[in-house]
């Protein structure tokens, strides 16, 4: 069976990103068009964003990253302003306690070159010495640091899984569609793309294209013909139980790259591969738990000697989509197929930047303009040009 329909603006993908350009799109007084969400997956439990680690920051070394979160920090802080159906508000349990990005002598200076743009910025966030780290978190070795940065405000953790389910809800409330399906085909008519094919055979003429297929995004990309250098790769989250309980402890980033934060009682802990060392793609979700015994367990012991009697709880693996130009978002309008909107490439900090993502791009699709912040550097251009912006604090 075939059929054919229209809508002002498909969606490919449900997850944070889609769900979150669906919301701020439907919530405008200025657009009334029909919004189709198509998901794969609707049970979520393959999307990065129900497997991610669920952490927000304002520790960036980028001006633009750091407000794209800002606005994150907003929403979660305050989801009775964007998230409430009939003055119901979703818990998305924010746990303010910070992130710690710890340094040795070699990573010193760019602690320092990242704090100075975080204070032009006044995020809340402090240099500490080796001493000060001591005194604050008795738990740390810090014989081998050189300093740390500590996240004062506005840093910690949520639910990603209610935050979703917060946004979806309201997006429903407000009118959009969410159809099971995967898509398949994007169709196109010149400079424009004209539909949008789903597996069931079904076909939706589409004012806009919104791809938000998160590790996948290039394969929906490679539809319509467009190179986008998004790649699927592996992350594991290993699930700790400790000996010792750290108190109120913060996201604490080691300069071997592993990072740590607490999970309710116990831990979880991730990494992700040095420059240099091996990330291949992958699109499956098998769990290895040797690196957990090879590199995050004897880690995890040098910085915290309690914690070398841990146990291993659980462990689980989702996919980043890595954008290999310069490990940040692509965001906003394909230079020549104009109706295709990209929202890909996040690189591991797409669920905090979700929201100052769906809001600019409903602004984009209602108004032609990024009204609140100028994503525009993030666009699709520097991609053709190989002009990568550098992002310092990538975890
Ligand atoms: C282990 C791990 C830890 C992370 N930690 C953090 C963190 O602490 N903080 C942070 O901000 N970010 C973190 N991230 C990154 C964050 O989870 C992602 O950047 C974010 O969830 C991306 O959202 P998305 O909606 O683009 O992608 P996804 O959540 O993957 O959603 C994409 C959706 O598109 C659907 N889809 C794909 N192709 C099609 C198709 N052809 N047709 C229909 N549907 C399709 C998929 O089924 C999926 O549901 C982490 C990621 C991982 C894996």
């Amino acid at each position: 069976m075939t059929s054919r329909e229209r809508a002002d603006v498909v969606v490919v993908g449900g997850a944070i990103i889609g769900s979150s350009v669906a919301t701020f799109l439907a919530s405008r007084p200025d657009f009334d068009g029909r919004i189709v969400v198509v998901e794969r997956d609707p049970t979520y439990r393959t999307s990065s964003t129900t497997l991610s680690a669920a952490s927000i920051r304002l520790q960036f070394s980028t001006p633009l990253n750091i407000e794209i979160s800002r606005f994150g920090v907003e929403l979660v802080t305050h989801p009775d302003r964007y998230l409430a159906v009939d003055g119901e508000v979703p818990e998305i349990d924010f746990v303010e306690n910070g992130y710690l990005f710890l340094a040795t002598e070699a990573g010193l200076a760019t602690l320092e070159h990242n704090h100075a743009v975080q204070r032009k910025l006044d995020v809340p966030v402090t240099l500490l010495t080796p001493a000060e780290l001591r005194a604050r978190f008795d738990w740390l070795r810090t014989d081998d640091l050189a300093g740390g940065s500590l996240g004062l405000a506005g840093e910690g953790w949520f639910d990603a899984h209610a935050l979703l389910q917060g946004f979806r809800r309201r997006a429903r409330a407000l009118g959009v569609e969410e159809r099971a399906g995967e898509v398949i085909a994007l169709e196109r008519d010149g400079d424009r793309i004209a539909a949008v094919g789903l597996a069931d055979g079904t076909t939706i003429q589409a004012g806009w294209v919104v791809n938000a297929a998160g590790p996948r995004a290039a394969d929906v990309a490679a539809l319509a013909g467009v190179d986008l250098p998004v790649r699927p790769r592996k992350r594991f989250v290993y699930h700790v139980e400790a000996p010792v309980s750290l108190g109120a402890a913060p996201l604490t980033v080691d300069p071997s790259g592993i990072y740590l934060r607490p999970e309710g009682p116990a831990y979880i802990a991730g990494f992700s591969p040095l420059g240099g060392q091996p990330d291949p793609d992958a699109i499956d979700l098998v769990v290895d738990r040797a690196p957990f015994d090879e590199l995050v367990w004897p880690a995890l012991a040098h910085r915290i000697p309690a914690f070398d009697r841990l146990r291993l709880l659980d462990a689980w693996a989702g996919l980043y989509e890595v954008n290999t130009l310069d490990h940040n978002a692509i965001i906003g309008p394909h230079p020549t197929l104009r109706n295709l909107l990209f929202a890909n490439g996040f690189s591991g900090h797409g669920l905090q930047q979700a929201p100052a993502v769906g809001r600019g791009l409903a602004e984009w699709i209602a108004t032609g303009a990024y009204e609140t912040l100028d994503l525009a550097p993030l666009g699709y251009e520097r991609v053709g040009r190989s002009e990568p912006i550098r992002e310092l604090n990538i975890v």
